[in-house]
């Protein structure tokens, strides 16, 4: 499944920060993710909650911000409104996505506790 294998590279990533803290218990990560990624939250909270046993997440909670579809024209950069049609109104180009289709690790927050 498309989120199984999003949360598997998300966690060896993570794991790859973490190596760099030693004694580093992650607390939280905090994605975004576009409404036109194809990736349905509750299955990415899912699998994150299979991947992180184990890993250097297993105490992990999982942020996900939605980000809204933008369109915007691709010569003009003139940003095109919500439910209009998909073209620019002053030059006449199609417009182009923005933002939405993105998967982002925006932040990881770590805990250093004593080893
Ligand atoms: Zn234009």
């Amino acid at each position: 499944m498309h989120e199984y294998s999003i949360v598997s590279a998300l966690v060896d990533r993570v794991q790859r920060e973490a190596d760099a803290h030693p004694g580093a218990v992650v607390q939280r990560l905090h994605l975004r993710i576009g409404e036109l990624a194809g990736v349905e939250s509750d299955l990415l909270h899912t699998a994150f909650m299979t991947f992180r046993e184990r890993s250097v997440c297993a105490e992990a909670e999982l942020a996900i911000e939605p980000v809204a579809a933008a369109w915007r024209c691709m010569r003009c950069d003139l940003p095109i409104a919500p439910g209009a049609v998909l073209r620019c109104p002053s030059c006449g180009r199609p417009a182009g996505l923005a933002t939405g289709t993105e998967i982002i690790l925006e932040r990881i927050e770590m805990e250093v506790r004593d080893v």
